[in-house]
């Protein structure tokens, strides 16, 4: 029997982000205080007792935040129009993303595009994702 153990950093966000084609008031923007999950599992710890150092995660992935997402609009591709114009005069460099920006998207491009090249070095993998749009409603992604 194989024991596995997973260990969890909290990462927290300001964005601005809106979902096209929503049906109701989401598709105006607005702004939310996000919370991410990132949680790592192993069979076995290092020499020190641990997955990841959690300093580690915060360097990389909240550094990734930091310079990426936060105190930033994340939109949609397709919404470039709007991009270009809350981005004029100012030198704001609009994040955007294959798809609409909700949770889901988010949580599944964090894990699926961000972390793999963020900890490929550590030979840790990040297993789950877990993103908090409000402290309501959060969307997970799991691999
Ligand atoms: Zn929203």
């Amino acid at each position: 029997m194989t024991t596995q153990i997973t260990c969890t950093r909290r990462i927290e966000f300001d964005a601005a982000h809106r979902v096209r084609e929503h049906e109701s008031k989401c598709r105006f923007l607005h702004g939310h205080r996000y919370v991410v999950e990132a949680s790592f599992s192993a069979n076995n710890l290092d020499n020190l007792g641990r997955i990841i150092d959690f300093g580690v995660v915060r360097e990389k992935l909240g550094g990734w935040i930091d310079d990426n997402w936060d105190h930033n609009t994340i939109l949609w591709e397709a919404d470039a129009e709007l991009g270009a114009l809350i981005a004029v005069n100012t030198e704001q460099k609009i994040y955007y993303l294959p798809y609409n920006p909700t949770a889901e998207n988010m949580a599944v491009y964090l894990l699926e595009k961000i972390c793999p090249l963020l900890f490929k070095e550590s030979g840790v993998q990040c297993t789950k994702i877990k993103l908090y749009e409000t402290p309501n409603c959060y969307a997970e992604v799991t691999q």
